[in-house]
Order: C-alpha cells, then structure tokens, then sequence
C-alpha cells in the first residue's frame, strides 16, 4: 500500500502516542522502535491461535516537509530493525512450519481489519492536530523564479514582478496527501488518477 501524507503542525511522535495509546491494552501488545527521525510502531495481536500465530502490522512514520508520511505493512519490522542495528525479535516469528494455508488466510483477514483500524486512530489523530492531506500554509507559498517574491499558490502571475508562475504550482494527492505538480495526471506515490 502506498504511504499517505499529512500535512500541518504534526510530528511522527505524536501519530506513535496515538497508535500506542490506542493499542496497547486487553488485545493487541505495541512496540516502538525510533531513530533520530523515523519512529516505527509495530502493533501486534495477542490472541495466540492454536496452530497460527500472532498477526503484526509496523506503522511506519516518517517526517516529511510539512507533515508526517505514514506506511502500514506487514513485512518490513525485519528490515527496520536490521536497518536499525538492533538484533531481531524473535517473539515476532511465526512457527512458520504450523500455518496451514487456512490460518493464513484468517491471518491475512486479521491483519486487514487491524490495518482498518490502524488507519483510523491515524485519521483521527490528524483531524485532532489538523493535519489533512491539504498542503499546509507553510507549503501554500510559490517563490517567483525572476524576483524571489513568494506567492500564494494559484496565483498565475507573480504579485511583485508580474512573471508567470506557470504549471508547477504545488498541489497534493487528494486520496493520498502527496505533494504534486498541477500538470501531473497521475500520483507517483499511489498511482491514482487525479
Ligand atoms: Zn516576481
Ligand atoms: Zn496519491
């Protein structure tokens, strides 16, 4: 799945708060692994299946200019920790050689509704701190190329100089927060149409 963009006055700490208080009670345990800059939440399920596993998706929460870019997946906990220099979590393993077919299929289903879930504690964490996919006020500025000027954005002409501003207004994804150009017809962080 693609990464969304929040944009406004948000850090990846406050969407781990979040993520943490919601989650780490009666049926689901947290972890938070952080760098100087990324922070990682993994989430994972505590009902221990008779012949499965736990299911664990790792929210991924990195700043970006004027917000914070979030991924949800399941596989990458492995490589952030390697990434990170820490030494694996061995509790995380599955007995992969117990998992029938059947139990990873309810698997992949416990993992879909725990992501459903993931997405909207994030949702309401942004809409609490204002954070939207909208580019920010910081964000909503074009610099004239000619005199330096910056401009609101959707200004065709610069207000000081009178210089066209062009095509290369900013602008985000509306299904996925990514900045983009006016001129662009597809994201190229989710491929959607715009
Ligand atoms: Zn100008
Ligand atoms: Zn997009």
């Amino acid at each position: 799945m693609a990464s969304k963009i929040f944009h406004g006055d948000i850090s990846p700490s406050d969407f781990a708060n979040a993520l943490v208080s919601r989650f780490n009670q009666n049926n689901y345990t947290t972890k938070v692994i952080s760098n100087d800059k990324q922070v990682f939440v993994q989430i994972t399920t505590s009902n221990y299946r008779s012949s499965g596993g736990h299911t664990s998706l790792t929210v991924s929460l990195t700043p970006v200019e004027d917000g914070v870019s979030i991924d949800v997946s399941k596989q990458n906990l492995f490589g952030v920790v390697a990434s990170l220099g820490q030494t694996a979590i061995s509790t995380l393993l599955n007995p992969v050689n117990l998992i029938t077919r059947l139990d990873d299929l309810a698997q992949d289903i416990e993992s879909i509704q725990l992501s459903d879930e993931i997405w909207m504690v994030i949702q309401q964490t942004a809409r609490g701190f204002n954070a939207s996919h909208q580019l920010s006020d910081r964000l909503r500025r074009l610099v004239c190329g000619y005199c330096g000027t910056a401009n609101i954005v959707g200004e065709s002409r610069c207000i000081a100089c009178g210089a066209p501003l062009g095509d290369e207004q900013p602008t985000t994804c509306r299904f996925c927060g990514y900045v983009i150009h006016t001129i662009d017809k597809i994201c190229p962080n989710c491929g959607k149409n715009l």
